[in-house]
């Protein structure tokens, strides 16, 4: 049966998968729900969205998303509070990022009533999926990318635009250890590093393969000039903490204005902690972790949140950081997500009821 939601067309699945899904045991982006909002940029304009069955995508051998890698993403989630309301967090600015994203990989920007209309709809179809269950939640991933046809290296000139949600259990996976870089670089000045474009994670993933067999989870990049500067936790923002004052870089062509990260330096800020915003040198972590004012290192993310650092690998040494009793990772997670999930006030005005 369809429907007008939001005017927007929803042409529904014929049966639900959602009695398949074990929604205890969810593992991170592997089952998705039953639709998906679609959007076609044809003959110079995005059409209407709509929403419709989930369902595979068929393209030319020839789609430029092959072969010139025109695509960018979004990462964010919905959260159903006790009495069945649904809230987004920050979603315009998931909005406004995706098109500073497309406008770097001359991707058309979307409308953003398209955005936040055919995510409104979307999720009032899949309402079902959102679980509900402490540190759950719809993960959702909207994208764009180059769907017209050639070998010619050029943009495109039809695109696709897609959100897919997949209910996600709590991302905890424990403190990780990671590797200070010191040859390779996720991005450059004047390159695509403030970008969520595809191509960055592929960059990404061969030194981080190097960092796991060497005994590391993940990889802090830093700047590629001079590989002095901490800069980023894979793909997440960084946070350092040297006694008591929480540390992180500014943002620029190489870092990403992260969601999270900028949630965190204004919850911090409120919550009294000293904040700075300023580069941050590998030569000063490695001395305050020597010294013990090294007090905890985190990466701030939407799919985990804060993903406590335990040490840190750099030039052939290891570095502990040490096990607090009270951390700024654990008080800070607990009051984003408390937000986010409509269990404390909102002061900030971030969360955003889907109705
Ligand atoms: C997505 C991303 C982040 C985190 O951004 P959030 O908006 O907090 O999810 C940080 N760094 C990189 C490189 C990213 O791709």
């Amino acid at each position: 049966m369809n429907a007008i939601i939001n005017d927007i067309e929803v042409i529904k699945a014929k049966t639900t998968k959602i009695n398949e899904v074990d929604f205890d045991n969810l593992k991170f982006g592997h089952v998705f729900s039953d639709h998906m909002l679609e959007c076609n940029f044809k003959n110079g304009k995005w059409e209407i969205p709509k929403v419709v069955p989930y369902q595979s995508i068929s393209l030319d051998p020839s789609s430029k998303i092959f072969h010139y890698g025109q695509s960018v993403f979004e990462g964010m989630k919905a959260y159903k509070d006790a009495n069945d309301d649904v809230y987004l967090f920050r979603p315009l600015d998931n909005c406004k990022r995706l098109n500073i994203s497309s406008k770097r990989m001359a991707i058309p920007e979307l409308p953003e009533n398209y955005f936040m209309n055919g995510l409104t709809t979307l999720l009032k179809v899949d309402s079902d999926w959102i679980p509900k269950s402490e540190g759950s939640s719809l993960y959702i991933r909207p994208f764009v990318f180059a769907s017209g046809n050639g070998f010619h290296a050029s943009p495109a000139d039809e695109y696709k635009f897609i959100i897919a949600c997949a209910p996600s259990g709590s991302y905890f996976s424990g403190k990780v250890k990671v590797l200070i870089e010191e040859k390779y670089s996720r991005s450059a000045n004047g390159g695509v590093g403030f970008a969520k474009a595809g191509g960055n994670y592929a960059g990404q993933f061969y030194p981080t393969q190097l960092a796991i067999d060497k005994g590391y989870q993940q990889v802090i990049w830093t700047d590629d000039n001079t590989h002095e500067y901490i800069e980023e936790a894979g793909a997440m923002n960084i946070f350092v903490r040297i006694n008591d004052t929480l540390i992180t870089g500014p943002t620029s062509d190489r870092i990403l204005d992260g969601i999270t990260r900028k949630s965190i330096i204004e919850i911090a800020k409120a919550e009294g902690i000293p904040v700075e915003v300023r580069k941050i040198t590998v030569t000063e972590v490695v001395a305050a972790a020597k010294e013990g004012t090294l007090k905890e290192m985190f990466g701030a993310g939407t799919a985990a949140v804060i993903s406590p650092i335990a040490g840190f690998g750099y030039k052939d040494a290891d570095y502990d950081l040490p096990e607090l009793e009270n951390t700024y990772a654990s008080s800070l997670k607990k009051r984003i997500t408390d937000i986010q999930t409509n269990k404390a006030e909102d002061p900030f005005g971030w969360r955003v009821k889907v109705e």
